[in-house]
């Protein structure tokens, strides 16, 4: 959840920590911290804030070094967001900062209290260090007082630790929570987040359960029960650049406008002759052999990618497609009476729930693909396969790239089993192949009439509830609508399949209350226009998006915008951008913080 940020090398701790946190923060901004080694001493400086907040407070003093630190920016899972629940922790002669829960803290700390010790927040990490501090002495190593500790432990963890005794040097280990490491000449990074490192290098490895990382000024060590080894280095080809926000007013506008890039991208390196090819992705038909269902398990954006997944995949392959909320999926199991494949998609590729519903469904004997963004990520690791969606880092909280990523990718899977199966022969399929990529296309257009969007975010801004409709396919984009515009602009918003609105929801509509009506399936328009007339009947403020060529649709709604594009895969992707932009004018209308909505994090890796 949190981001974690350590150096140790031959340049200022200090410039290399903010600037990762910088960066990290969109992770978590709860709270803000960094211990910087100085004069063999472990200085913490912590703040409820913002990182400009810890910057003003760290600048070193005249004549004054620092070349090890670790850092923190807080997305609070136990204790209220405050000076002294944010991280760095000290305890003793050891200092962490923590990512995850640990769950069994509480009896871990009533024993602590019992032996005498006093804790200064109601953190669980904070007893985390308290616990390696007591198996860490004069004649014990950092590892053997780690390893004693996380006997103790259970729960997620991604630690970076300093130990007094042990200057200029940082341990770090991580369970279900990621936590990379990086060198260059000056010195050796370790992070939650690739993007971290950007500024500074390339070459990262990843941290694996089980290991122990050990930084020092020139190079770093992993030990595990196999032995002591080299980390295996790897070269990202994300750059800092495209982290950046490019001239735009926010990330998140940025990542709307990257969309059309994305789509193409993402289909063109999968297709040979206009016909669906995994290879890219080093995967082949095996995967889909002998499949009689598919569950897609996920949360929040990433479901309503899969629930429209679903629909795609039932109507193009005539493969039976569920989405499930990844945090449930174990609580009704699903009865998997015949061969199940799982698609996990998870924009980081952390997403705990998702992760968990992963591991349940493995137990169970299901193959499993993951759809993520982020490479080495737990998701890709632990799934037979992943295609990675590529779509770039993805910094505003609130997805988007990653979201319409995500739906590439299972519209191309759909194509695929349609054509494996012998439901679609190779025109038709090609013929789809070319929809998504004009759809690339129409998009761009759609890009250019963002005023007219703009003017429905002036009619809805001051709302206190919204409503979005659709029926079908159509429903499940009002899903991600509606999640779109609570997120960021903090309006209560509701989706709702448009024909069960009359069956008791229909109660909440009075004089002027915004309800927009989707429909890009032609077969649902006359259904949807008769909902959207029932609830204009009762004084609704009514708009509609609906495809082109839909009979007089100002018949029906106060507001109109019909979408580009003429296929179905077009019309939902511009449906999709449409109900963003929407969102986003609204938030900014609102005065909201876009990038960074309150209590929310980017990568959720609790449960
Ligand atoms: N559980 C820890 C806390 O609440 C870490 C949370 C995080 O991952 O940011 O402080």
């Amino acid at each position: 959840m949190c981001g974690i940020i350590g150096y140790t090398g031959y340049e200022q701790a200090e410039k290399k920590i903010t600037t990762g946190l910088e960066i990290l923060e969109y992770r978590g901004y709860d709270s803000v911290g960094a211990c910087l080694l100085k004069n063999g001493k472990h200085e913490i400086t912590k703040v409820k804030g913002r990182i400009n907040d810890l910057k003003a407070r760290l600048s070193l003093g005249e004549n004054e070094q620092a070349f090890t630190g670790i850092g923190h920016t807080r997305w609070a899972t136990h204790g209220s967001p405050s000076d002294e629940n944010a991280h760095p922790h000290k305890v003793g002669r050891v200092t962490l900062v923590h990512n995850g829960i640990i769950e069994n803290y509480e009896s871990i700390k009533a024993g602590l209290i019992k032996e005498g010790i006093t804790f200064f927040s109601d953190t669980d990490s904070e007893v985390a260090c308290a616990l390696i501090n007591k198996y860490y002495n004069e004649s014990t190593h950092p590892c053997v007082a780690i390893l004693k500790a996380l006997r103790e432990i259970r729960g997620s963890y991604a630690f970076a630790i300093m130990f007094e005794g042990y200057e200029g040097e940082i341990f770090a280990l991580r369970y279900s929570s990621p936590l990379l490491v990086a060198k260059d000449k000056n010195g050796s990074y370790l992070a939650s987040d690739i993007t971290a490192f950007l500024p500074f290098t390339k070459e990262y490895a990843t941290i694996h359960e089980g290991e122990i990382a050990h930084l020092t000024k020139d190079e770093i060590k992993i030990y595990s029960h196999d032995g002591t080894f080299e980390p295996q280095w790897q070269t990202t080809n994300l750059d800092y650049a495209s982290a950046k926000k490019g001239g735009y007013e926010h990330f998140m506008l940025k990542e709307i406008y990257e969309q059309p890039d994305v789509v193409n991208e993402c289909v063109l390196k999968r297709v040979k002759d206009f016909l669906p090819d995994f290879s890219y992705d080093k995967i082949d038909s095996e995967i889909f052999e002998g499949i009689k269902n598919i569950h897609i398990v996920a949360c929040g954006s990433a479901m309503h990618a899969g629930m429209l997944g679903a629909r795609l995949i039932e109507e193009l392959s005539g493969v039976s497609a569920s989405a499930f909320i990844a945090s449930e999926y174990r609580y009704s199991p699903p009865l998997f009476h015949s061969p199940t494949l799982v698609i996990a998609i998870s924009q980081s590729g952390e997403t705990m729930d998702t992760l968990s519903a992963l591991r349940y469904a493995k137990g169970s004997g299901c193959k499993i693909l993951a759809i993520v963004n982020t490479h080495s990520s737990s998701i890709a690791r632990e799934a037979d396969k992943a295609i990675y969606t590529e779509a770039g880092p993805e910094i505003a909280v609130a997805t988007t790239k990653g979201y319409i990523s995500q739906l590439a990718i299972l519209y191309l899977i759909a194509c695929y089993l349609g054509l494996i199966r012998g439901r679609v022969n190779s025109i038709q399929c090609q013929e789809y192949i070319k929809d998504i990529l004009d759809a690339s296309n129409d998009m761009k257009k759609a890009l250019e009439r963002t005023s007219e969007l703009r003017a429905f975010a002036e009619k809805i801004k001051d709302s206190e509830h919204l409503y979005y409709i659709g029926r079908g396919i159509d429903y499940s984009l009002c899903m991600e609508a509606s999640l779109k515009l609570k997120e960021i602009s903090y309006i209560h918003s509701e989706a709702y399949p448009a024909g069960e609105l009359k069956h008791g929801t229909i109660s909440l509509i009075e004089n002027n209350t915004p309800v927009f009506a989707i429909c890009t399936d032609e077969r649902l328009y006359d259904k949807t226009k008769s909902n959207i007339k029932e609830v204009k009947a009762r004084g609704a403020n009514t708009f509609i998006l609906c495809f082109s060529g839909a009979r007089e649709p100002q018949k029906s709604a106060e507001h109109v915008f019909v979408l580009n594009g003429r296929s179905k895969i077009s019309r939902l992707l511009n449906g999709v951008l449409t109900c963003q932009i929407i969102a986003y004018e609204t938030a900014r209308l609102r005065g909201c913080e876009i990038d960074r909505p309150r209590n929310l994090a980017k990568s959720v890796t609790v449960e």
